[in-house]
């Protein structure tokens, strides 16, 4: 792509989702930098799994600058149940956008990993050297693998190729624009739908698993602004964490109680421990982050829950779910 007149095209695919339009409200509400141009795409401008629609989209969209969101996403049971699909799909979506960066001279590409795909059997705190150490949790190792694998070839397309690619490391995401279906969805969206229900119908609110795992969770706005900033200011192939602090993680049970609270709810609440409870914790450790952004604060678990909830409440109607 050209840049000789400065202009910066930031493409972001996956921009209808949960951090897509976190982004998007970020960008708007701070302002674009001068000659930068935001486009946020969705499944609405191409299938990503396909690659004749992914060459449309960089002809058409011009891109310099790339934020990798898109992919199959989902929680616990879905990707226990999918993983063909979770593997197959990613794989696709990703080698498509990676392949496209280089043909186009795409000047940065930013890719999501997970905490999530990282080895099952580690020691904690878990950092972004450890990615490759070991097997992931076999419940999702459909999506696990073929996320890992964006590191691997960030790392080939830049030794082979030059390429300027990267990726972050987000711990969980939750905040407005989530996916909110209870068997589809993660667990605090899900969880909110869950207590909107039990709230409405006035029936006990039902927490699958015993509710001891342990796990960070980032709100969707944060996430955003310091995606932008690893854009804009981190140049480096080897990943970055982002996440809350190590002090900052929470139970299950401390979440769906919080949840409980933030919509009012004072009904009965059950643990059915019938159901798995998948890995018990994956603390991250954001000493990375920290390194670069030791001042930055990030909105607490309890006003983050009461944001998400508050948005669901007003956009019941059109959210998903
Ligand atoms: P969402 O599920 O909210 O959004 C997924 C986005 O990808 C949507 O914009 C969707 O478009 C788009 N998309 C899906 N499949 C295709 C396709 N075949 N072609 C084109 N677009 C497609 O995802 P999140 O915002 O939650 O996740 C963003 C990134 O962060 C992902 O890479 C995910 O793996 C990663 N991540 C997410 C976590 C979380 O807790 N949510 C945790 C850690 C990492 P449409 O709306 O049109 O369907």
């Amino acid at each position: 792509m050209s840049e000789d007149d400065g202009k910066i095209v930031v493409m972001v695919t996956g921009g209808s989702g949960l951090v897509g339009a976190a982004i998007r409200d970020y960008i708007v509400e701070t302002g674009a930098k001068e000659k930068e141009e935001w486009i946020y795409l969705s499944s609405k401008d191409g299938d990503l799994r396909k690659r004749d629609d992914t060459e449309k989209i960089f002809k058409e969209k011009k891109p310099t600058h790339v934020i990798h969101l898109a992919a199959k996403v989902g929680g616990l049971f879905a990707n226990m149940n999918e993983k063909v699909e979770f593997f197959r799909e990613n794989i696709l979506i990703n080698d498509n956008i990676m392949e496209c960066c280089r043909i186009y001279k795409v000047k940065k590409l930013v890719s999501f990993l997970s905490t999530c795909i990282f080895p099952d059997k580690t020691t904690y705190p878990i950092d972004e050297t450890m990615l490759h150490d070991g097997p992931p949790h076999s419940s999702n190792e459909g999506y696990a693998y073929a996320k890992r694998l964006i590191d691997t070839m960030n790392r080939a397309y830049a030794e082979e190729y030059g390429c300027n690619f990267t990726s972050i490391i987000p711990t969980n995401i939750y905040g407005p624009h989530d996916n909110f279906n209870i068997q589809s969805g993660h667990v605090i969206p899900g969880l909110i739908h869950k207590c909107f229900i039990a709230k409405r119908d006035k029936t006990a609110f039902t927490i699958w698993g015993s509710g001891t795992p342990l796990r960070q969770f980032i709100y969707n706005r944060d996430l955003a602004e310091l995606t932008v900033w690893v854009m804009r200011e981190y140049h480096d192939p080897a990943p970055i964490t982002l996440s809350v602090d190590e002090e900052a993680e929470v139970s299950i049970k401390d979440v769906a109680l919080a949840i409980a609270k933030a919509m009012e709810f004072d009904g009965e609440v059950i643990f059915d421990t019938s159901k798995a409870d998948g890995q018990f914790k994956k603390t991250a450790c954001n000493k990375k982050l920290r390194k670069h952004r030791p001042e930055y604060k990030f909105t607490t678990i309890e006003d983050g829950l009461k944001k998400a909830c508050d948005w669901f409440v007003e956009n019941y109607d059109t959210a998903r779910k």
